[in-house]
């Protein structure tokens, strides 16, 4: 579908300018962001309900418009970006740049690029009699552990109306995207007992029983190795420790270490399995020597962040019909992760499939090609034509 019922490119370019002008750095409020959006919605005609976090400074928008009853599509992205600090930017961070065909600032390919043209595609979905209702979901904190999406879907679950189908519009150059790993990431803290270096024995050194539980991490990567899935890559799980902190001074016995550690799991495998394992050894083996010199040392391990696998069938008719909505059949998995999982979880099928490639998020320049914006277009015009004429799911 193209011509007079499709998205002009005027809207998505003025729509971008905008939402890239709002510094939605994760650590920042994205409510500005979040309040030109339901503006622009009200304009249109459109009602949004905010749901905000416990301190009221970012909020997940959501929005209904169609037929009343179950199903239809979602179509889902973070309003967050990851932060410009450090990075050697040539192109202002915070607004666009059109520059050789591209358009460059802060979240242009992650994932304003898909917001955009996702609102400039609202107007063609209201002057279509649909047969189905079409959901936005725009959420905060995606970029520091998919943290905001979760209230957004205790929404979803306790709404009486749900979409059947979900499309996260991260970048993945306009591939329909079935999967992704899962992430769990956690913090080991090591309270052990300092003491002055020539007594070493009289103290608990936190640092070493770390090295042991690092140790004991990567002993559990080789098992898990084995277990292979070639659709993704690297084809089976891995883990990795990122972060080690501990120790004043050569000569004293170190009291504390902590480290972050992360497992990068398969559909399908346990991650708790793993950590439960790594858990058993601190408490079982390491924490009863410690205790043995000083009653007070510990190994505690905290939360950091974790986002489950998504696995949708290839064969299914959601990937068929995304297939051609995208206009591509090159199906894939993606590296990242995504809040996908998630959505699935709640009962949404969800596939990702948008406009940019992670070649360029997260980067300093960070650019998404305009006929990456416009294949978006496409999709949408096409998701609309189906929308229009299906008999609905
Ligand atoms: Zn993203």
């Amino acid at each position: 579908m193209t011509g007079e019922a499709g998205i002009a490119h005027a809207d998505v370019h003025e729509l971008l300018s905008k939402l890239l002008s709002f510094d939605t750095t994760s650590r920042e409020s994205n409510l500005a962001l979040i309040q030109f959006v339901r503006d622009y919605l009200q304009g249109l005609g459109v009602e949004s309900e905010l749901i905000f976090n416990e301190e009221g400074s970012k909020a997940n928008l959501y929005a209904r418009f169609g037929p009343a009853g179950d199903g239809g599509v979602m179509l889902s992205g973070h309003t967050d970006v990851v932060p410009v600090d450090g990075q050697n930017w040539t192109f202002p961070a915070f607004e666009l740049t059109e520059h050789d065909q591209r358009y460059y600032g802060r979240g242009s390919t992650d994932m304003k690029g898909f917001i955009a043209c996702v609102l400039a595609a609202v107007p063609m979905f209201l002057n279509k009699e649909l047969r189905m209702p079409v959901y936005l979901a725009f959420s905060y904190d995606e970029e520091v552990g998919c943290l905001g999406v979760r209230s957004l879907i205790d929404h979803l679950k306790a709404s009486p109306e749900k979409p059947a189908l979900c499309i996260i519009g991260e970048p993945t150059s306009m591939k329909p995207v079935y999967g992704h790993k899962g992430k769990v990431a956690l913090r080991c803290k090591v309270h052990g007992k300092a003491c002055h270096s020539a007594y070493a024995p009289e103290g608990v050194n936190a640092i070493e029983y770390a090295a042991q539980l690092i140790g004991k991490l990567s002993s559990l990567a080789e098992p898990l190795s084995k277990q292979l899935d070639e659709r993704f890559d690297p084809p089976y799980s891995t883990v990795q420790t990122g972060v080690i902190k501990g120790g004043a001074a050569l000569n004293i016995v170190p009291e504390f270490c902590q480290f972050d550690m992360e497992m990068r799991y398969l559909p399908g495998v346990d991650a708790a399995a793993t950590f439960n394992t790594l858990a058993d050894y601190a408490k079982g083996t390491l924490e009863p020597k410690m205790q043995a010199v000083a009653p007070e040392a510990s190994i505690q391990f905290e939360s950091i962040s974790a986002y489950p696998p998504l696995l949708t069938d290839q064969q299914s008719e959601f990937a068929q019909w995304l297939g051609q909505w995208a206009e591509s059949q090159s199906y894939q998995t993606v590296a990242f992760g995504t809040e996908g999982g998630l959505f699935d979880e709640a009962g949404v099928a969800t596939m990702v499939c948008g406009p940019g490639s992670m070649d360029q998020g997260h980067k300093p320049d960070e650019y998404v090609e305009i006929d990456q914006l416009k294949h978006c277009c496409r999709m949408l015009e096409n998701l609309c034509s189906w929308l229009d004429t299906s008999d609905g799911l």
